[in-house]
Formats: structure tokens, C-alpha cells, sequence
């Protein structure tokens, strides 16, 4: 465990020009060790990912790509770059990578605008199904610059229909179509979605924000030989820094460069990219593959004890790191539902399910991942109980001595995984 003067001593200098900010740190570092971090979307780096964020290399302007700048003094920018690339292509078997996108919304969008004008249409996830903003959203650019059809689940068994996404596609003859998820909790059929893409003339888009890490480590199907170009982030299942990361064959890459620098963004952020070449040397170690295991049993047996206390899943189960909690048989909302579980320790988001009533601001669901968890060395034995506290907390949404008890226990799992516990992390070397 890392001693709390080793956290206090890389901070010195911080403390003393800015005590506020210094302290805000802090007090968010005691809040992640002290909570059970259940955010699908979130997760903990390593050490050195995150040492390698506060590196000089913030300083650096580096338009433009590795051997091919607009400013001078890149040698080390080109040389973490080029990792970086080399590392991403080999862990997801891609032809091409670009690391610079700042976000995973800013790699779809330069995704789109490779191969859309506005006005054409596209064809994604419909949001409340699992859907991202980015995927057709009215209050997304996506939404307002394109024409937007959606796909869905359906409403018997919260999966992907694929005759429904290859009737619709073939009925609005979309220019590309977006696969991938915020809050599926199923394998994706990306094989399915390019043959129906390559049946009606449509480019194929996967974007593997939420399972990257799974891709990664062969516990998912990829989606590299499926389609045109894949984009993801780099901080969720794949456990590095904030940002984004394109994939793409050969013969797009000229365009997915040009899309990312200069049309959608100036600057690549070098400390980042430097963070996301030790991300990715990461996960390219046979430990990974082993975290990515581990992320998928954990969320299963997660599901399997919510599910033997009575409590309903869209889809009735998981594939991924990730269920979603269906509260539409409750008078609990996801709102209510999240703000219980907050106070008990337990950390997760209110979210839409397929057939929403409730605006997205109260939502009937809740989206629950452990990913974060698994980080931190919690396995099948943890999830049952913490499966039974989140169970009970449903059933009791009001009993605030039971919430506080469950807090007092949560805390001392907390403390039994500590958060910056080497053995989590495997470097490669
Ligand atoms: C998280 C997510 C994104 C956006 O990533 P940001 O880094 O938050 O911009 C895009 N697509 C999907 C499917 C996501 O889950």
C-alpha cells in the first residue's frame, strides 16, 4: 500500500501554492479509497499511468504525427507516440491507431466526419436501449448535424435485435452505422452489424468505449475485422488515462489522421499520450487478460446473487462487466435507488432502461459495473456480498440504520482492498 507520506510528498509544492486545490485532492482521494467504486465507466489506474500524467510532457506542442510536426523539439514526443501507436495496433490487431483524441466523443467525431457531410444519415443504438450521446443524440452534435435512425432491444428479452437492425437499415439506407454501448449488458454481435452494413453500402463505426479492456484481453469478440473504423476510450474496462483512441485499416488512416488533427483538434495532449503508451504496455501483459477475466466473473456473480434476492436485470443477466437493474416492479426510482446507495458507500448511476417512463434526470434503472472493483482485487466473494447489501438497500430504500450499517461494513472492505495495492497492476517490462 502506498503510505500516506508518499501521497502527502508528491504534493508538497501543490499545498503550498494552492492549499484549495490541494486539498480537494485530498479530500477525492479519501472519498476513492474509502467508497465501493461501482461506476461502470470508471476505473483505477496504475501508479505509473498516473505518474506518467504529471510529466513535462505537458508542456510540449506537438501538431501534427510522429516525423511529421509543425513545431521543432518533438523527438520524445515522436518517440512516446510511436509507442503508444505500435502498442495500440498490436493489442487490438488494427492497421492503423490514432492516439490523440482528447475524449471518446471527440474519436467519434472525428470518426464520423471521415466518412459524413451533415445531413447524412446515420443509424445507431437508440440512447435509452444503451446508446451513447455521441450516437444520434438531439442534444449531442451528432443528433443535430446528422440524420438519426435507431436500433433497439427488444422488449422481451433486453437484447439486440439483428433482423430489426437489418429491416430498418435496409428501409433508411443509412451512410454508417454505429454499433456499441454505455449500458448493454450482452455480447455484441459486431460480425452481424458489418455484414448488414456491407449489405446496404454503409460504413461501419464500433465504438468499444465500455469494453475496450475486454477486446483487449479476449473476452469479447472484436470488432477490428468487422469494421471500418473502431473508436474507444482509454479509461474505462481498458484501465488507462482519460481519452480517446482510434482503429482503422489502412487505407482510412490518411483520412481518420486528417479528421483528428487539424479539423476537429489543435495540440495533442503529449502527457496524456505518454500515460496511454504505459496504459497500453499494460495491457498488453498476460495479467491483463487476467484482469479482463476477472472483471467479466465478477460481474457475473454479481448479477447471478441480485438475481437470487428478487431483484430484475434488463436481459436477465450479463456477458460483460456490467448489469443493468431494472426497477420498473418497484416504486423506487433509479434517482432514489442511486442516492440510497450512495449514503451506504455503494457508488453506481441511475440510468434509462429499454421502455423508459421516467425522464433521464429520474430514470427506473440503475447501471452497476465492476471493473473498478476488480482493480482493486475484489473477486466472486465480495460481489455476493455486496450483491446482498445493494438487495437489501432495494428492498429497504429508507431504513437509514440499515444504510449506515452497510456503510460500516463497506468501509472495512474498502480497507481490506486497498486502492493502491501493486499486486493489482501487472507493468510490462
Ligand atoms: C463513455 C463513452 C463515450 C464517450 O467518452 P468520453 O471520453 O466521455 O467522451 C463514447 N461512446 C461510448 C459508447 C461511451 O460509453
Amino acid at each position: 500500500m502506498l503510505k500516506a507520506t508518499e501521497g502527502r510528498e508528491r504534493m508538497e509544492r501543490l499545498d503550498r501554492a494552492d492549499p484549495v486545490v490541494h486539498g480537494a485532492v485530498l479530500a477525492e482521494e479519501a472519498r476513492q479509497k474509502a467508497q465501493l467504486e461501482m461506476i461502470a465507466s470508471e476505473n483505477f489506474v496504475s501508479p505509473a499511468v498516473r505518474e506518467a500524467l504529471g510529466t513535462v510532457f505537458t508542456h510540449k506542442y506537438a501538431e501534427g504525427l510522429p516525423g511529421r510536426r509543425y513545431y521543432g523539439g518533438c523527438e520524445f514526443a515522436d518517440q512516446v507516440e510511436d509507442l503508444a501507436r505500435s502498442r495500440a495496433t498490436q493489442l487490438f490487431h488494427a492497421a492503423h491507431a490514432n492516439v490523440q483524441p482528447h475524449s471518446g466523443a471527440q474519436a467519434n467525431m472525428a470518426a464520423y466526419f471521415a466518412f459524413l457531410k451533415p445531413g447524412d444519415r446515420i443509424l445507431g443504438m437508440n440512447l435509452s436501449h444503451g446508446g451513447h450521446l455521441t450516437h444520434g443524440s438531439p442534444v449531442n452534435f451528432s443528433g443535430r448535424l446528422f440524420e438519426v435512425s435507431a436500433y433497439g432491444v427488444r422488449g422481451t428479452d433486453g437484447r439486440i435485435d439483428y433482423d430489426q437492425v437489418r429491416d430498418t437499415a435496409l428501409k433508411v439506407r443509412p451512410r454508417l452505422i454505429v454499433t456499441g454501448a454505455s449500458a448493454y449488458p450482452r455480447t455484441i454481435d459486431f460480425e452481424k452489424f458489418g455484414a448488414i452494413a456491407r449489405e446496404v453500402g454503409a460504413f461501419h463505426l464500433a465504438d468499444l468505449a465500455h469494453i475496450a479492456g475486454l477486446v483487449a484481453g479476449g473476452h469479447h469478440p472484436s470488432p477490428v475485422p468487422h469494421a471500418d473504423v473502431v473508436s474507444t476510450t482509454t479509461h474505462k474496462t481498458l484501465r488507462g488515462p482519460r481519452g480517446g483512441l482510434l482503429l482503422c485499416r489502412e487505407k482510412h488512416a490518411g483520412t481518420i489522421d486528417r479528421m483528428v488533427f487539424p479539423f476537429i483538434q489543435g495540440g495533442p495532449l503529449m502527457h496524456v499520450i505518454a500515460s496511454k503508451a504505459v496504459a497500453l504496455g499494460e495491457a498488453l501483459s498476460p495479467g491483463f487478460r487476467d484482469y479482463g477475466r476477472r472483471v467479466v466473473e465478477n460481474a457475473r456473480a454479481l448479477a447471478d446473487q441480485v438475481m437470487a434476492r428478487g431483484v430484475q436485470l434488463v436481459s436477465g443477466g450479463t456477458d460483460n462487466h456490467l448489469i443493468l437493474v431494472d426497477l420498473r416492479d418497484r416504486a423506487l426510482t433509479g434517482k432514489d435507488a442511486e442516492q440510497a446507495l450512495e449514503r451506504a458507500g455503494i457508488t453506481v448511476n441511475k440510468n434509462t432502461v429499454p421502455g423508459e417512463r421516467r425522464s433521464p434526470f429520474v430514470t427506473s434503472g440503475l447501471r452497476i459495473g465492476t471493473p473498478a472493483l476488480t482493480t482493486r482485487g475484489m473477486g466472486p466473494a465480495e460481489m455476493k456480498t455486496i450483491a446482498d447489501w445493494i438487495a437489501d438497500i432495494l428492498d429497504r430504500p429508507a431504513d437509514e440504520s440499515l444504510i449506515g450499517r452497510i456503510r460500516d461494513r463497506a468501509g472495512d472492505l474498502c480497507a481490506a482492498f486497498p486502492l493502491f495495492g501493486d499486486q493489482s497492476f501487472p507493468i510490462r517490462r
